[in-house]
């Protein structure tokens, strides 16, 4: 049976070499996920399709403890700033949710896992960051 993988959100770009992409505001750079109208720094309204870099740094954490029901806690919720400067929310995984083990400054790069297969075998894929 062939697994069918497909990615959680439409900004993650699955395979071999994952990767995130983004909008790139064509005035002012500010760099945005998912579908926008206009810039939320300038207001203009042109964008361009960009890859964003994998390697980044943890920029602020916070171990979760609670969570909506089938979600396992603790876990790390973070903003990583990418090498080419791209703010991005996600977790940080394959890593102790430990205050004493996620550090400000930390490296991390993009990873991908699967949450979950549907039963005609659709596998979804979602993205983390892990230590580099
Ligand atoms: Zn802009």
């Amino acid at each position: 049976m062939t697994v069918k993988q497909v990615p959680l959100v439409d900004y993650l770009h699955i395979g071999a070499r994952p990767y995130l992409k983004a909008k790139a505001c064509a005035s002012c750079g500010a760099r945005f996920f998912d579908r926008r109208i206009a810039c939320g720094n300038c207001g203009a309204q042109e964008f361009q399709n960009v890859r964003v870099r994998n390697q980044g740094v943890v920029t602020s954490f916070t171990i979760v403890h609670r969570a909506a029901p089938g979600i396992p806690a603790p876990y790390v919720s973070a903003i990583i700033e990418t090498d080419d400067g791209t703010s991005v929310r996600s977790n940080v995984v394959n890593c102790e949710p430990d205050p004493e083990r996620v550090k400000l400054g930390m490296k991390v790069k993009l990873t991908t896992y699967s949450i979950g297969t549907d039963d005609e075998g659709t596998e979804a894929i979602a993205f983390g960051y892990e230590p580099a």
